[in-house]
């Protein structure tokens, strides 16, 4: 279904020819007359480069690229910035801040997991998987958008059951998750701090999310860079002032996984809340400058009260 804001803005910028009704020219919006996306320019864009869209090893490049270009600044921040104020109010804790030894540490086994498991898959899917046929047409803009944000919902649940599995059961936790939470607090680095078996996990998860809407082409790259950037900003370890969790009361994000990495047993979710929610595994998050909401100290005492009610409970027992 064409969407009536792309109908709208597709009557504007129509170079229909007024003299005969008919169509002479396209406009930049209509790759096949008369079929209108406001996202036809973007995917244009590929028109010449066909070759090098199409190929398997492309959603591997480009999100490769991008997962560095994200987590670089704030690799600054961290370790060049300790005395940029106006960067280092918003960290999350404040009394831990980045060390080089931290971020060498996780360079490491990032390159490894490249070397060792991005770089033969990549390999593999362009030696056995065939060239992607691309279509002519953009996606509708609210195709575009939905497919995302429902990818994006689904991926959210699968990787909060494999990461409440995986705290759970002892063996999966001490193999592989543990491995994750050697940092508590979390940088940019972090994120890619991984078993590779997690790293296949997310990598499966990411690339079979939006497979389930038949989203295009262009959403399915698109989704996976939204998936690096969400997964780049739970872990940078700052509160900046726009980021979700202050202006959508469904986000967990940033301050919730930094959460998770000082208490474990918390905060399942990598993106959104609502499972953590149902299921009481919610606390909440620290905020710019290590602040404490009051939501955190009523949160505290509530557990603190848990834990002597049981001890009374026991010694009466
Ligand atoms: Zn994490
Ligand atoms: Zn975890």
């Amino acid at each position: 279904m064409e969407s009536l804001l792309e109908v709208a803005v597709g009557a504007l910028i129509s170079k229909d020819n007024p003299e005969n009704n008919s169509i002479s020219e396209k406009s930049i919006c209509e790759a096949v007359p008369g079929e209108w996306r406001l996202l036809q320019p973007v995917w244009d864009l590929r028109i010449g480069y066909e070759e090098y869209v199409s190929s398997p090893l492309f959603p591997i490049v480009v999100s490769v690229s991008f997962y560095f270009a994200c987590i670089l600044p704030w690799m600054v921040f961290d370790l060049y910035g300790r005395h940029w104020n106006w960067i280092q109010r918003y960290k999350i804790q404040p009394k831990h801040p980045v060390t080089w030894e931290q971020v060498s540490r996780a360079m490491v086994l990032t390159f490894w997991n490249h070397i060792l498991y991005i770089l033969p898959v990549s390999i593999a899917q362009w030696v056995w998987t065939p060239s992607e046929v691309l279509p002519v047409l953009a996606p509708f803009l609210w195709d575009f958008c939905w497919h995302q944000f429902a990818a994006l919902i689904v991926f959210d649940f699968e990787y909060f059951a494999w990461h409440a599995i995986h705290h759970r059961v002892r063996w999966l936790y001490r193999n592989v998750h543990a491995l994750h939470h050697e940092y508590h607090s979390p940088s940019s680095w972090v994120t890619q701090y991984l078993h590779p078996w997690e790293l296949i996990s997310v990598g499966v998860f990411t690339t079979t999310s939006p497979w389930i809407f038949s989203a295009h082409f262009l959403t399915q790259i698109s989704f996976m860079l939204l998936g690096i950037l969400v997964s780049v900003e739970a872990h940078i370890g700052y509160d900046l002032p726009l980021m979700p969790h202050h202006w959508a009361p469904f986000w967990g994000g940033g301050i919730k996984h930094d959460m998770h990495h000082q208490r474990p047993r918390t905060n399942f979710e990598p993106f959104f809340n609502w499972w953590d929610r149902l299921l009481g595994t919610e606390c909440p998050g620290q905020l710019a400058g290590g602040r404490r909401p009051k939501i955190l100290e009523d949160y505290d005492a509530r557990k603190k009260e848990e834990v002597r009610r049981r001890r009374a409970g026991k010694k009466i027992n």
